[in-house]
């Protein structure tokens, strides 16, 4: 997913935000805060929405990374299970004496060194050590390449729902707007993607295009009397981008917003009066 990250610029982290680990949203570690684990037992009362699967060795497999990054004590009970997350997530929640542990099922046929990795990744945000890059380098390098981008969007697809929401607002249709944008600025050669207001108001974002279900969600604070419609048409402009531009590979980090599309970004005619409207709804 893109986002715009202007209005995150503005406002601190929230310490419940999920770790992100490469920068991406399809690629996040999730550490559960303690006090809401604590005491509670995963999935007790509702059934889970989803199934689990085993994580044969994963126990075993957990237990030699804790020794292998020098973690004292004595190590915990682990519980290590794959789960059929939207995207490439692991998550770790301690307690009590012990940890429990799901990866995306998507890294079920891994190999045993990229199952390795992304433990000591897990472990070492937990327990505060330094994890050897020699270690976690498989799983990042995993993580980062095109032949899991592309597993992430297959299974994205299936499992990641179409927000329901529509182009339609108050006072602007992105609909409308996509197809001036279209041809204005790309011939007309873009297909159109699902596109709608944000169902509630998003604190930290002005909008992001989820290759997933592929759509495009603008903030619905945004659609308001006030908001010159120049600033929408910019912030769709700059989804309608990542359309053009898929986020691709490039050293070892991940480029939505590569120098082409920096550039192709400039040519929107309003750009800095824009993105002035916008650092303005940002504070
Ligand atoms: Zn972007």
């Amino acid at each position: 997913m893109n986002r715009l990250r202007e209005m995150q610029a503005a406002k601190p982290a929230r310490p419940a935000q999920p770790v992100s680990l490469v920068r991406d949203l399809v690629s996040a570690i999730q550490i559960a805060p303690a006090s809401k684990s604590r005491g509670k037992s995963p999935k007790k009362g509702k059934p889970p929405r989803r199934a689990s699967s085993e994580f044969p060795g994963g126990a075993s497999l957990f237990q030699r990374v804790f020794t292998r990054l020098g973690c004292e004590g004595r190590p915990p009970r682990f519980r290590a299970e794959f789960y059929p997350y939207a995207s490439l997530v692991l998550t770790i929640r301690r307690r009590e004496d012990a940890v429990y542990v799901r990866f995306s099922d998507l890294l079920q046929r891994a190999p045993r060194a990229v199952l390795e990795g992304a433990a000591a990744l897990l472990l070492s945000r937990v327990y505060r050590r330094k994890a050897p890059r020699s270690l976690v380098a498989p799983y990042l390098n995993y993580a980062r390449s095109n032949r899991t981008r592309g597993r992430i969007s297959r299974m994205r697809r299936g499992r990641v729902r179409l927000v329901p929401t529509g182009p339609r607002g108050r006072h602007f249709d992105l609909e409308k707007m996509f197809e001036q944008l279209n041809e204005k600025y790309f011939s007309g050669n873009l297909q159109r993607p699902h596109i709608g207001w944000s169902t509630k108001s998003w604190r930290r974002q002005f909008g992001c295009y989820d290759p997933g279900p592929n759509q495009i969600l603008l903030n619905r604070r945004m659609d308001h009397a006030a908001v010159p419609a120049v600033a929408v048409e910019y912030v769709l402009y700059h989804e309608m981008l990542h359309l053009k531009h898929p986020t691709r590979r490039s050293g070892c980090s991940l480029v939505s917003h590569s120098p082409e599309f920096r550039a192709e970004e400039k040519l929107f005619s309003d750009f800095v009066r824009a993105r002035g409207i916008l650092d303005h709804l940002a504070r």
